[in-house]
């Protein structure tokens, strides 16, 4: 649990809400990661129903809009340039390229969410998680300020359907996304703790536990998860 007050929160060597006036107080950050075809979106979206001091941070990206997605509540979507920009002006927590297109957490979009002591959750990448391990960890005791979840889909084949199901793309796109889930997933090791995508609901519970409290039985260690991580990593 972060604890702290004032108009500037350092997490580490960086202050990450730098120039920003608010009030913070024991508020946290969980990142939450995984493969396309894990179902992450639905259980964020979900999550965000049921913990009332949960919220979640908007992203910047350079991608084109979807249809169905709104300016500001699903992304702020921004051209390169501004992107690049921020990058320069340091007004990213972290960014990273995903699929060709940028994706960050600007520090900007981090204050608001926390708001008057929320919880914070970035939905991103492992390298945007990677980066924000790294900036929000103490650099005495090198224990990170923020915690770490990855989710899982249950088994490859539920994986493979699900990237079938979602996307009208041919086959050789499917197993390319296929590749990049794999090549993700073998990240899980990174974060403190890993949820399976298999049952809907015992996953959103799962992921309650671990933003009450933590759960011993679902750390990313656990040996219980091995042949799972055989079969998906194979
Ligand atoms: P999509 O374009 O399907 O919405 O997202 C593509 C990928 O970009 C997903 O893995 C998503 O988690 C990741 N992503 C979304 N926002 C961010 C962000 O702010 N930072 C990083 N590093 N990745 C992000």
């Amino acid at each position: 649990m972060l604890q702290a007050t004032g108009i500037e929160k350092n997490y580490g060597e960086l202050h990450i809400l730098k120039g920003v006036d608010l009030q913070i107080s024991a508020a946290e950050i969980i990142s939450i990661v995984g493969s396309s075809g894990a179902g992450k979106t639905s259980l964020v979206k979900a999550l965000l129903q049921r913990i009332p001091n949960l919220r979640v941070c908007v992203s910047h990206t350079t991608r084109p809009r979807r249809p169905n997605e709104i300016d500001g509540r699903d992304y702020h979507f921004v051209d390169v340039p501004t992107f690049e920009a921020m990058i320069a002006a340091d007004g990213f927590l972290e960014y990273a390229p995903v699929f060709d297109n940028y994706y960050g957490t600007s520090r900007k979009a981090l204050a608001e969410a926390f708001g008057r002591g929320h919880d914070v959750m970035l939905e991103i990448d492992w390298q945007g998680a990677e980066q924000v391990r790294r900036r929000t960890s103490d650099p005495k005791s090198g224990r990170a300020g923020c915690t770490g979840i990855f989710v899982l889909p249950p088994s490859r084949a539920e994986l493979e359907r699900r990237l079938r199901e979602r996307r009208t793309d041919s086959d050789a796109v499917i197993a390319r996304r296929l590749q990049d889930a794999v090549s993700d997933m073998r990240h899980y090791h990174e974060f403190d703790y890993v949820i399976v995508n298999d049952d809907f609901e015992r996953a959103l519970g799962d992921l309650e536990r671990v933003i009450a409290d933590g759960s011993r039985e679902l750390r990313a260690d656990r040996p219980q998860l091995r042949p799972l991580l055989d079969e998906l990593l194979a």
